[in-house]
């Protein structure tokens, strides 16, 4: 039986760092990260933190260095390894993207047969073309992609997009998205038969700030005439608390509301008898 402690390795830089450092937080470890320490040992829990790359984060699960990683399902997918995804994490999230010079008009991956396509995901794009059945020629590039046209390199490309403005500036237009990605959990599946247990407690941590992410606490009082009106408004977790308060006739109602609806529920609230109404973030929730 291997005793050594449960390994994580998360990004040392990157876009996924300051993010996956806030959530490992949120989740109650606590650790130093220093910029050169490549092993952390969390503090409160019997757990290594390993600083890498956001790409060799898979390396180091697919060959079990580290039980676990984070980094990008767009990452964990390219480099085909046989490992588990856990848990959608919520941030980084964006469209792994067929994209193309905005002055012709190629609208479906057809339309690019015969071409050659740029990308950092190689692996991704040419298995999006052979499931078409669609000849194309893949240039792997690993940084800029999105200057490939103009270059010359490349008829048009695949590559990450979160806004578009990066394929605007250059002249590109989105054709089709190939793969919406974010932060994930991942395991490799020695660890998970060997250390499922364990694996299991940080997947319930983390999720548990992921799922608390989304919703919001909301206190309210009102007069208890006004209940039923009240309660028919909220779309709470499960049915509200409701508390008799100190002064006669007047309740509390506590309860759990998805985040993106509060900013249409609060006037509701309010035109319904609502006072006093608070809404406070959940740091961690297990439902
Ligand atoms: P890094 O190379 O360490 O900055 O991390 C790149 C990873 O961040 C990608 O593989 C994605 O999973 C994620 N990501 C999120 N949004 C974007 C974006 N707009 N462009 C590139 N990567 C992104």
């Amino acid at each position: 039986m291997d005793e050594r402690v449960l390994r994580l390795a998360v990004p040392n830089k990157g876009r996924l760092r300051d993010s996956t450092a806030r959530l490992l937080r949120e989740a109650g470890l606590i650790f130093e990260q220093t910029e050169r320490a490549l092993s952390v040992r969390v503090r409160n829990v019997a757990l290594d933190l390993l600083f890498v790359r956001t790409e060799d984060v898979v390396e180091l699960v697919a060959d079990e260095t580290a039980d676990l990683g984070i980094t990008g399902l767009d990452v964990t997918y390219e480099a085909d390894r046989s490992l588990e995804v856990l848990l959608p994490l919520g941030y980084g999230r964006c469209e792994l993207t067929l994209a193309a010079p905005a002055d012709h008009d190629y609208e479906k991956p057809e339309d690019f047969a015969g071409l050659t396509i740029a990308t950092s995901h190689p692996t991704l794009t040419k298995a999006f073309f052979a499931d078409r059945g669609i000849e194309v020629t893949v240039v792997q590039l690993r940084g800029s992609v999105e200057v490939a046209p103009k270059l010359g390199v490349a008829d048009a490309i695949v590559d990450l997009v979160s806004t578009g403005s990066t394929l605007m500036v250059n002249g590109l237009k989105p054709v089709m998205p190939i793969l919406s990605s974010e932060a994930i959990l991942l395991a490799n599946k020695p660890a998970m038969e060997l250390r499922a247990k364990e694996i299991s407690r940080v997947a319930t941590a983390l999720n548990s700030v992921v799922a608390g992410r989304s919703k919001r606490y909301l206190l309210l009082n009102a007069p208890k005439s006004f209940l039923d009106s009240i309660i028919a408004i909220i779309p709470g977790l499960e049915s509200p608390t409701v508390i008799p308060l100190a002064e006669e006739g007047v309740v509390a109602v506590h309860s759990v509301v998805s985040a993106d609806d509060v900013w249409g529920l609060l006037p509701d609230l309010k035109e319904a008898g609502g006072r006093d109404i608070l809404v406070l973030p959940i740091g961690q929730l297990v439902p």
